[in-house]
């Protein structure tokens, strides 16, 4: 899930594995799991986990809750496509980053 913490006054959202409840600071040690409906459109939903023993467990509540092994991304790919549907472009994506330095 995503959560924003807050540390000396200043907002620090982060994407926590939904399994063992710590941040995941390394997208590429991350995953982005989901299902669909029955139909199979869309996403009903996702979770996300740490590579390893938290990827597993991830796994395998989906698969119980909805009878099927669900679909996987990398963190680092899925947050890109995030991006990218939600119009950010990569340009404001550098004006976003220069504006927090
Ligand atoms: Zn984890």
């Amino acid at each position: 899930m995503i959560k924003i913490t807050r540390v000396n006054s200043i907002n620090q959202p982060y994407i926590f594995c939904d399994i063992c409840g710590e941040k995941i600071t390394v997208a590429g040690m991350g995953t982005a799991l989901n299902e669909y409906d029955e139909k199979g459109n869309s996403v009903v939903e996702v979770m996300y986990a740490h590579k390893g023993n938290c990827f597993k467990e991830a796994e395998k509540r989906l698969t119980a809750k909805y009878g099927s092994i669900p679909q996987w991304h990398e963190l680092d790919k899925f947050l890109t496509w995030l991006l990218q549907n939600s119009g950010i472009s990569p340009e404001r994506l550098r004006e976003l980053a220069q504006d927090d330095m």
